[in-house]
């Protein structure tokens, strides 16, 4: 028995890990059922251009609509699907539903908004990902000017080589590309500046306290700095509060995204924004509410 064998032997059989083992073959099988139900949809949250108050751009959020458990959050399923595999052809759903969606937008009549889509690192990975962007695009007709793809700094960091093409030939299709989460993983600095992308989205832990911690509000205004040194563009995430948006415009922070301008939303309900939007001059404010 593995536990008497003593504290040098390999404990692939102990009960624990076999408990997780089949856990995880048990949602992933879960997972790809609800796939092929439909159980998934997207949520899609606004960011807005703090010198101009417009909304530029959304980003598109996974959620699973689960018969039992209600809606469940991407944090507790998305890592067991990278896990897994599964969050290839996961990946591709989400990517081709928030194509289809934009698509659906500009044809009830509003102007083309920027949508931005979460990339995970086993899906950086894939050989052929270009290829099966562009064919995405390509099947649902939309516009990759008005794609944006998120990768997280280990996504890109793990080959840089490798990596390094792979942006090249998104960025050629005209594909907007941001680091997601910015300083919360490790990045070479002498890499990112080869990285053909375009914006750094700074992660939400040093957004939170930056109005009352020297060394978050230090850190934000850092990867501001770098990011226009770069002739990037910069996003705060996790804009609750009124302050931090404040500390933001201030220090020429580009745009913003957060509960204080929109939580989340419905297609539907993104979709009666845009008509209001439509309506006034274009601009965010009132027209949102956290
Ligand atoms: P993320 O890409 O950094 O997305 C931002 C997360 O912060 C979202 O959580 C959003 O709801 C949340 N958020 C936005 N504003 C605020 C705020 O003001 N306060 C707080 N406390 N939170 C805010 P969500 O939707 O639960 O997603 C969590 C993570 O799951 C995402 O983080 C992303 O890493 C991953 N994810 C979501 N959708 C996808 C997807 O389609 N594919 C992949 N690969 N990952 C996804
Ligand atoms: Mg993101
Ligand atoms: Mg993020
Ligand atoms: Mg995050």
């Amino acid at each position: 028995q593995a536990k008497e064998a003593g504290r040098n032997t390999c404990h692939f059989f102990s009960p624990e890990l076999n408990m997780r083992a089949t856990e995880r073959l048990l949602l992933e099988n879960t997972m790809r059922r609800a796939l092929e139900r439909e159980e998934f949809f997207l949520a899609y949250q606004p960011q807005m251009e703090l010198n101009s108050g417009h909304v530029a751009g959304i980003e598109a959020l996974i959620r699973w609509r689960h018969p039992d458990l209600g809606i469940v959050p991407p944090n507790n399923f998305i890592p067991i699907a990278e896990e897994t595999g599964l969050i290839v052809p996961l990946g591709e759903w989400v990517l081709a539903e928030a194509c289809r969606q934009g698509v659906r937008w500009q044809q009830e009549g509003h102007p083309p908004i920027r949508i931005a889509v979460n990339v995970s690192a086993r899906q950086f990975r894939q050989k052929n990902l270009g290829t099966r962007i562009e064919k995405i695009l390509e099947e649902t007709g939309f516009n990759p000017e008005f794609l944006e793809l998120e990768l997280t700094e280990s996504a890109v960091m793990e080959n840089p080589e490798e990596a390094i093409l792979t942006l090249r030939q998104l960025k050629k299709m005209g594909i907007t590309l941001s680091i997601d989460d910015f300083g919360t993983g490790y990045s070479s600095l002498s890499h990112l500046k080869h990285f053909p992308i375009d914006r750094l989205k700074i992660d939400r832990s040093f957004v939170k306290h930056v109005t009352r911690d020297h060394n978050d509000a230090t850190i934000a205004e850092a990867i501001i700095a770098l990011a226009h040194s770069m002739n990037l563009t910069v996003v705060a995430e996790g804009i609750e509060h009124s302050e931090q948006m404040e500390f933001m415009h201030q220090r020429s922070c580009d745009t913003m995204q957060g509960y204080y301008l929109s939580r989340p939303v419905t297609a539907d309900e993104f979709g009666s924004f845009l008509k209001r939007l439509g309506e006034s001059d274009g601009k965010a404010h009132g027209l949102l509410g956290g």
